[in-house]
Parts: C-alpha cells; sequence; structure tokens
C-alpha cells in the first residue's frame, strides 16, 4: 500500500487532537474509541490520590496483598477473552499472541509472585562475619507511588506485569500508556476497578510523551519506563534531576548465531517465529542472523520455505500467522532499513514491501540475504518482520560480530552441543542469551529481565526485580550491648595496640610454602 493509501486509511472517522487522542484499528482503520490527553494538573492529582490510597495498602501484610491481588488476576481470567479481542484490535497482533505473548504471561506472572511474594519479601539476615555481638538484616519497604510509562508493542503484559508486581510490593501505580495504544490500559483499570482492590490505589493516565514527562514530574517515587533508547535518556535525566531511581528497559538487537552442529529445522522454526512474531515489534526480535557458512544454504532454504508459508493478514482470522503493524510511523522505518539495505547490495528473498491492496499497515515478513554488518539493518533497530541472514566463515566470526552493536537485550545460540552453546553464550553481550530458544524468557516470570550496553538500567521479573519495587532498609541490632564499644571514645594508645595487634592476628596470611 503507497503512503498516499495509507493517508487515506488513517483519515478515516475522527482524528486525534490536542485534547483527545482516537485510537484505530491497525489493521482495518476502523476508530476504535477515543480517549482524553491528561494534563500536568490532573497526572499530580492522579499521583496525589494514589499516594493517599497506598498509605493504607503499604499496612496491610503481604500475603494479604497478594491474596487480594489474586482477585484481580481471577478477573482477568474470567474476561480473558475480552481483553485478548481488544488487544488483537488495537495492537494488531494475532489472537494467539494476545493470548500467549500478553494475557497467559501477565496471569502465570501474577500467580507465581501472589505465592512467593511473602518469602521474598521477608527480611533477609546479613549474618556478620566479624561483629558476632550484632544481629543485621535487610528488610523491604514499599517505595509510595511507582510510575509506569510502556510501549504498544506489549500494550498488556508489560505495564500489567509491572502493575502487579508493584501493587503487591505494597506500592500505589500510575500507569502512562503509549498513545498507540491507550484502550487497553483503559480496560486493565476497568478490570481491576470490578476486583474490590483500592480504586486509587491503580491509576491511567493517558496522553502523549508530555503527560509521561508530568508523569515524572508528579511526584512518583519510582519510574519503570519501557520504550526507546532516545525517550529512556530523556527519562533517565528527568528522574537523575528529581533523584528517583528509575528502571529502563529500552531497545533491542538480537543477534542469533547458528553454529555449523545445529539442528537446522529447530532452528529455522525458531528464527521465524522469533523474526516475525507480533510482526517483529518485539524487543526481543531476531534481528540479525549469523550463520555458519557449513549449514548456510541450507538455513537459509529452510528459513525461505517456512517464510513464503506465512499467512499474513486480519489478525482477528482463525489462521493468520502474522498481524498488523501497530504504528504507520514504525512500518515507514522498516520499509526504510530494507530499502536503504537492498540500495547497499542486500537481495530480498522473501517479501520486502507493504502489502499491496486493502487497508491496515502490514509489512510483508522479509528475508534478506547478502547482509553487511555496516548496513543499517544491522546496526539499528528494525521492530519490523525483517529478518538479515549473514555468512559467518567461523563462530569466533559470529561473536565478534553479535558483539559489535551498542545494544545487548537478547541473543540466541544455535547448537546441538549444549555445552559449546553454553560457553557461546557466557561470551556474547546481552542481558539474557537463549541457547536453541528465543523470546520465551520473557514468560518466565522468576528470571530476569534485563540488559547490558544502552538496552537497560535495572531489571523487571524475578525475586530481585520484586525487590527493587522497595526500599532496602537495613536494621542492625546489638546482641548484647556492653557500656561501650572498643573503638569509641576515649581513644588511648592502648586500644590502638590492642586493635593493630587483632587485625593482625585475624587478617595475616597464611605463610606460603
Ligand atoms: P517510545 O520511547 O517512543 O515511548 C515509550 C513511552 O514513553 C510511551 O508511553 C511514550 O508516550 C512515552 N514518552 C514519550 N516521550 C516521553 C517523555 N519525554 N517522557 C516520558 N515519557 C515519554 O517507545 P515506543 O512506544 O515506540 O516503543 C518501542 C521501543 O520500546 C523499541 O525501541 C523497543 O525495543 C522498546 N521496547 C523495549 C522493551 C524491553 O523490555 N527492553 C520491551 C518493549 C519495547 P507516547 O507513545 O504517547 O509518545
Amino acid at each position: 500500500m503507497g503512503s498516499a493509501q495509507m493517508q487515506s486509511v488513517r483519515d478515516q472517522g475522527p482524528a486525534s487532537h490536542d485534547d483527545a487522542i482516537v485510537s484505530r484499528n491497525p489493521a482495518t482503520g476502523e476508530v476504535l474509541g477515543e480517549v482524553p490527553v491528561t494534563s500536568a494538573a490532573d497526572v499530580k492529582a492522579a499521583v496525589a490520590r494514589a499516594r493517599a490510597a497506598q498509605r493504607d495498602w503499604a499496612k496491610v501484610p503481604v500475603a494479604e496483598r497478594a491474596r487480594r491481588v489474586l482477585a484481580f488476576r481471577d478477573e482477568i481470567l474470567t474476561r480473558a477473552e475480552e481483553v485478548i479481542e481488544l488487544i488483537s484490535r488495537e495492537g494488531g497482533k494475532t489472537r494467539l499472541e494476545a493470548l500467549g505473548m500478553e494475557v497467559l504471561v501477565a496471569v502465570d506472572l501474577a500467580t507465581y509472585f501472589c505465592k512467593r511474594a511473602e518469602g521474598i519479601l521477608a527480611p533477609h539476615p546479613i549474618p556478620l562475619h566479624l561483629l558476632k555481638t550484632k544481629k543485621s538484616y535487610l528488610h523491604y519497604v514499599p517505595r509510595g507511588v511507582v510510575g509506569i510509562i510502556s510501549p504498544w508493542n506489549f500494550p498488556f503484559s508489560i505495564p500489567l506485569g509491572e502493575t502487579i508486581m508493584a501493587l503487591i510490593a505494597g506500592n500505589g501505580v500510575v500507569l502512562k500508556p503509549s498513545e498507540i495504544t491507550p484502550l487497553i490500559a483503559v480496560k486493565a483499570k476497568e478490570l481491576y476497578d470490578a476486583c474490590g482492590l483500592p480504586r486509587d490505589l491503580f491509576q491511567v493516565v493517558t496522553g502523549r510523551g508530555p503527560t509521561g514527562a508530568a508523569l515524572i514530574d508528579g511526584g512518583v517515587d519510582q519510574i519503570i519506563f519501557t520504550g526507546s533508547v532516545t525517550t529512556g535518556k530523556k527519562v533517565a535525566v528527568a528522574c537523575g534531576e528529581r533523584l528517583i531511581p528509575c528502571t529502563l528497559e529500552l531497545g533491542g538487537k538480537a543477534p542469533a548465531i547458528v553454529c555449523a552442529d545445529a539442528d537446522l529445522d529447530r532452528t529455522a522454526n525458531a528464527l521465524v517465529w522469533g523474526a516475525f512474531a507480533n510482526s517483529g515489534q518485539v524487543c526481543a526480535s531476531v534481528e540479525r542472523v549469523y550463520a555458519h557458512e557449513a549449514v548456510y544454504d541450507e538455513l537459509v532454504q529452510k528459513i525461505a520455505e517456512r517464510t513464503r508459508k506465512l499467512r499474513q493478514g486480519n489478525p482477528l482470522d482463525d489462521g493468520t500467522d502474522v498481524g498488523a503493524m501497530t504504528w504507520d510511523q514504525q512500518l515507514a522505518i522498516a520499509e526504510d532499513r530494507v530499502k536503504s539495505a537492498v540500495a547497499s547490495g542486500a537481495k530480498i528473498l522473501v517479501g520486502g514491501k507493504r502489502k499491496a491492496t486493502g487497508p491496515g499497515m502490514f509489512f510483508e515478513p522479509t528475508v534478506l540475504t547478502d547482509v553487511k554488518q555496516d548496513m543499517d539493518v544491522m546496526r539499528k533497530e528494525i521492530f519490523g518482520p525483517v529478518m538479515p541472514i549473514m555468512r559467518v566463515r567461523s563462530e569466533e566470526e559470529a561473536i565478534g560480530l553479535a558483539n559489535d552493536s551498542h545494544l545487548g537485550l537478547t541473543a540466541y545460540v544455535f547448537t546441538k552441543d549444549r555445552e559449546k552453546g553454553r560457553k557461546i553464550a557466557e561470551r556474547v553481550e546481552a542481558g539474557t542469551v537463549m541457547v536453541n530458544d528465543v523470546l520465551f524468557s520473557y514468560g518466565a516470570p522468576e528470571t530476569p529481565w534485563l540488559g547490558v550496553k544502552q538496552s537497560a538500567v535495572g531489571r523487571t521479573h524475578s525475586d530481585d526485580g520484586l525487590r527493587d519495587l522497595c526500599q532496602t532498609r537495613h536494621i542492625a541490632v546489638d546482641r548484647i550491648a556492653p557500656k561501650r564499644e572498643m573503638w569509641w571514645y576515649p581513644y588511648s594508645p592502648r586500644t590502638y595496640g590492642f586493635m593493630l595487634k587483632a587485625m593482625r592476628l585475624l587478617f595475616r596470611a597464611k605463610k606460603r610454602r
């Protein structure tokens, strides 16, 4: 579809304006609804209400909080199909993806943390190795109000997972969803309100970038941001100025290293799904493949065969494998990456263009060969259904190329030799490296979601991620309390001599023979 035609789809019906955002179905152009643009003053008021509700919530014991949050999970379970349908309509992903990558992920995460939160947030003893007369431990205190700023590609699993964890940890939450997919967040709030939890404890403020900025300025105690590197840097500066902690989950450029001994059927199946699920709009998407020359030709053929068989269309139609892209500007970026790669000598093996007919934002699942490491398609995030594959002479070369990136969110290694896979994985610079699999770990709430280089600051998910939603405080209690400690006043040469002797006695290295 040409841009003029795309324009006509987007022009149908009411348009977004300063006070309101109109949400559309990216597969059909159909108007789905409208949300207000929340002013800075209203954002502040929402934070204040959440704070007032949080004061009582923080006093509720963890086990009871978890029990009450389970009611929210149950509401999601009961109304799962309604949620799935809306995710599919507003985001363009297929029903199966809306279920498997969004609703199921949030439900499983809620269950995991509700069951374990009491143990995870229990005081943590620190046995002191030297000062045996003292007892030390950590305890976890809710931070207050957590501001969550989320992207459009996983409009349910990302903000809901973070919200559920923050609530269990004893916080209030104010969520600013992406302007591209606001209705799903509004639906989440509707479900939340139906399950008897304190209404003001979780609030949704819809709007654009300035509403996100207003949330950071609105008196929150922590920010959890997921989005692009560019916005993430602005968020870090704003949080730095206010000295509030922030977790930043940013872009990815996941490499897949295919070794000479890989199981090529599993590898091809994994790569095709890893590159094209959710139309490639996944921060962990397979964005570049480095295949050993011994298997390159056969792997490329298997990937091409499988890609040609993918059925692209309306995500709500049964049998659709690849739905619509969510945002026209992202589609344009993916298209540009392909065009510029082709202009520099890359070959399109499958796909390569927007869908020619009908409404909606579809970009064909695309396989590129003859790519080079210095092309934008290999260096910059694509965030669309495009898989560039490059031939390498050795695993060493593949590791070097995989690490040649400013991003480091996820990476993948394919080999039948698990021990070799593990060793390669440990040398790849990424927050998570999967051996013989792709994408899955975001759906495993006990594992941390994190990145290195410019892909992340901090982590979400995992037991430590739950603790990160609290202030960690240290308590030290004397088991016996003599009148004074040796190092208190008054100082004397005698004490000095004694301490010197004691230090040497305790720490002297054992003589080597
Ligand atoms: P953006 O950075 O454009 O936006 C993210 C969120 O920030 C949106 O809610 C946006 O609002 C808001 N925002 C924009 N400007 C500001 C500002 N100045 N202050 C505060 N908030 C602001 O990212 P996208 O929504 O386009 O998401 C795609 C990106 O997210 C990709 O790079 C992808 O890799 C990354 N991502 C990372 C994940 C991870 O876990 N590491 C997971 C998913 C995506 P609005 O949309 O209304 O402008």
